[in-house]
Protein backbone atom coordinates (compact mmCIF):
# COMPACT_ATOMS: atom_id res chain seq x y z
CA UNK A 1 0.00 0.00 0.00
CA UNK A 2 0.85 3.71 -0.21
CA UNK A 3 2.14 3.74 3.40
CA UNK A 4 4.46 0.92 2.72
CA UNK A 5 5.63 2.13 -0.78
CA UNK A 6 6.72 5.06 1.35
CA UNK A 7 7.95 3.87 3.78
CA UNK A 8 10.03 1.91 1.44
CA UNK A 9 11.27 4.92 -0.71
CA UNK A 10 12.26 6.95 2.30
CA UNK A 11 14.03 4.05 3.75
CA UNK A 12 16.28 3.80 0.28
CA UNK A 13 16.87 7.48 0.50
CA UNK A 14 19.64 8.75 2.79
CA UNK A 15 20.64 12.82 2.95
CA UNK A 16 23.53 12.48 1.16
CA UNK A 17 23.49 15.98 0.05
CA UNK A 18 23.38 15.20 -3.47
CA UNK A 19 21.39 17.29 -6.22
CA UNK A 20 17.80 15.40 -6.11
CA UNK A 21 14.96 14.93 -9.14
CA UNK A 22 13.79 18.71 -8.14
CA UNK A 23 16.84 20.50 -9.23
CA UNK A 24 15.67 19.01 -12.47
CA UNK A 25 12.34 20.35 -12.13
CA UNK A 26 13.77 23.80 -11.19
CA UNK A 27 15.65 23.53 -14.35
CA UNK A 28 12.74 22.87 -16.68
CA UNK A 29 15.09 19.60 -17.78
CA UNK A 30 11.47 17.63 -16.58
CA UNK A 31 8.57 19.15 -17.37
CA UNK A 32 6.25 19.66 -14.07
CA UNK A 33 2.72 21.28 -13.73
CA UNK A 34 3.75 24.42 -12.36
CA UNK A 35 1.02 26.12 -9.95
CA UNK A 36 3.01 29.29 -8.91
CA UNK A 37 6.46 30.35 -9.59
CA UNK A 38 8.85 33.65 -8.36
CA UNK A 39 12.56 34.04 -8.36
CA UNK A 40 12.61 32.04 -5.08
CA UNK A 41 9.93 29.73 -5.18
CA UNK A 42 8.71 26.93 -7.50
CA UNK A 43 5.23 25.17 -7.01
CA UNK A 44 4.14 22.49 -8.86
CA UNK A 45 1.90 19.72 -8.57
CA UNK A 46 2.98 16.53 -6.96
CA UNK A 47 3.35 13.50 -9.09
CA UNK A 48 1.44 11.16 -7.12
CA UNK A 49 -1.31 13.30 -5.40
CA UNK A 50 -2.83 12.68 -1.63
CA UNK A 51 -5.18 14.47 -2.23
CA UNK A 52 -7.49 16.57 -5.13
CA UNK A 53 -5.24 19.43 -4.49
CA UNK A 54 -1.80 18.71 -3.99
CA UNK A 55 0.80 20.77 -4.54
CA UNK A 56 4.95 21.01 -3.67
CA UNK A 57 6.56 24.07 -2.77
CA UNK A 58 10.29 24.07 -3.20
CA UNK A 59 13.26 26.89 -2.60
CA UNK A 60 14.44 27.17 -5.65
CA UNK A 61 17.98 27.20 -4.12
CA UNK A 62 18.77 24.66 -1.72
CA UNK A 63 21.83 26.52 0.07
CA UNK A 64 21.93 23.21 2.18
CA UNK A 65 18.63 23.26 3.13
CA UNK A 66 17.90 19.20 2.23
CA UNK A 67 15.31 18.95 5.29
CA UNK A 68 14.18 20.99 7.55
CA UNK A 69 16.50 20.08 10.40
CA UNK A 70 19.17 21.17 8.73
CA UNK A 71 17.44 25.12 8.59
CA UNK A 72 20.08 28.20 10.27
CA UNK A 73 19.36 31.17 11.22
CA UNK A 74 20.42 32.42 7.47
CA UNK A 75 17.45 30.26 5.67
CA UNK A 76 14.78 32.12 7.90
CA UNK A 77 13.80 34.71 5.05
CA UNK A 78 13.34 31.68 2.64
CA UNK A 79 12.06 29.61 5.18
CA UNK A 80 9.20 32.93 5.18
CA UNK A 81 8.36 33.11 1.43
CA UNK A 82 7.99 29.15 1.04
CA UNK A 83 5.24 29.51 4.18
CA UNK A 84 3.66 32.65 2.34
CA UNK A 85 4.02 30.75 -1.27
CA UNK A 86 1.97 27.81 0.37
CA UNK A 87 -0.65 30.41 1.17
CA UNK A 88 -1.04 31.62 -2.22
CA UNK A 89 -1.28 28.12 -3.70
CA UNK A 90 -3.76 27.51 -1.52
CA UNK A 91 -5.95 30.62 -2.80
CA UNK A 92 -5.47 29.99 -6.71
CA UNK A 93 -6.25 26.03 -5.56
CA UNK A 94 -9.86 27.44 -4.10
CA UNK A 95 -8.86 25.81 -0.61
CA UNK A 96 -7.94 28.58 1.69
CA UNK A 97 -11.26 27.37 4.11
CA UNK A 98 -8.93 24.04 5.04
CA UNK A 99 -5.64 22.88 3.52
CA UNK A 100 -2.74 21.23 5.50
CA UNK A 101 0.69 21.65 4.66
CA UNK A 102 2.86 19.27 6.18
CA UNK A 103 6.94 18.88 5.65
CA UNK A 104 8.56 15.29 6.17
CA UNK A 105 11.70 15.48 7.89
CA UNK A 106 13.93 12.45 7.77
CA UNK A 107 13.69 9.10 7.22
CA UNK A 108 11.22 8.39 10.04
CA UNK A 109 9.07 11.03 8.83
CA UNK A 110 9.33 9.39 4.97
CA UNK A 111 11.08 12.15 3.35
CA UNK A 112 12.43 10.93 -0.10
CA UNK A 113 13.41 13.93 -1.58
CA UNK A 114 16.09 15.52 -0.26
CA UNK A 115 15.35 19.26 -1.06
CA UNK A 116 13.03 21.20 1.18
CA UNK A 117 10.14 20.74 0.26
CA UNK A 118 6.29 21.84 1.63
CA UNK A 119 3.21 19.83 0.70
CA UNK A 120 -0.11 21.21 0.15
CA UNK A 121 -3.00 19.18 0.14
CA UNK A 122 -6.43 20.19 0.18
CA UNK A 123 -9.97 19.53 -1.73
CA UNK A 124 -10.97 16.92 0.81
CA UNK A 125 -11.37 16.74 4.28
CA UNK A 126 -8.52 15.79 6.11
CA UNK A 127 -7.98 13.31 8.88
CA UNK A 128 -5.90 13.69 12.53
CA UNK A 129 -3.60 13.07 13.52
CA UNK A 130 -2.10 12.35 10.41
CA UNK A 131 -0.12 8.57 10.17
O1 LIG B 1 8.01 14.34 1.68
P1 LIG B 1 8.57 13.45 0.61
O2 LIG B 1 10.06 13.60 0.45
O3 LIG B 1 8.19 12.01 0.74
O4 LIG B 1 7.87 13.97 -0.69
C1 LIG B 1 8.43 13.85 -1.95
C2 LIG B 1 7.29 14.07 -2.89
O5 LIG B 1 7.80 14.34 -4.18
C3 LIG B 1 6.36 12.87 -3.02
O6 LIG B 1 5.04 13.24 -2.67
C4 LIG B 1 6.47 12.49 -4.50
O7 LIG B 1 5.26 12.05 -5.05
C5 LIG B 1 6.94 13.80 -5.12
N1 LIG B 1 7.65 13.69 -6.37
C6 LIG B 1 7.19 14.39 -7.48
N2 LIG B 1 7.87 14.30 -8.67
C7 LIG B 1 8.97 13.55 -8.75
C8 LIG B 1 9.45 12.86 -7.64
C9 LIG B 1 8.77 12.94 -6.44
O8 LIG B 1 6.17 15.09 -7.41
N3 LIG B 1 9.58 13.46 -9.93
Amino acid sequence: NNEEAAARAAAANADSGAPTIFDKIIAKEIPSSIVYEDEKVLAFRDIDPQAPVHVLVIPKFRDGLTQLGKAEARHGEILGQLLYAAKIVAEKEGILDGFRVVINNGSDACQSVYHLHLHVLGGRRMKWPPG
